[in-house]
């Protein structure tokens, strides 16, 4: 996979060749390449996406919660 660069994106310097991910640290853009590239049995059942960790789902499914309180 050819690594691509896009400089300074409009949310961080690491984006995510895969989907429109874009982070400024390093270690959450690794963290998220696993979501890609390794193991992902934990998928949001709000919109389907996968996370590695179960941590990072649960973190992922606050941001649903909020957005059900806007409604
Ligand atoms: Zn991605
Ligand atoms: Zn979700």
């Amino acid at each position: 996979m050819a690594r691509r660069e896009r400089g300074q994106g409009p949310g961080g310097r690491f984006s995510c060749p895969h989907c429109t991910y874009s982070t400024n640290l390093k270690g959450d853009f690794k963290r998220h390449q696993l979501t890609h590239t390794g193991e992902k049995p934990h998928e949001c059942t709000f919109c389907g996406k996968r996370f590695s960790l179960k941590g990072n789902l649960q973190v992922h499914l606050h941001v649903h919660a909020r957005q059900i309180n806007l409604y």
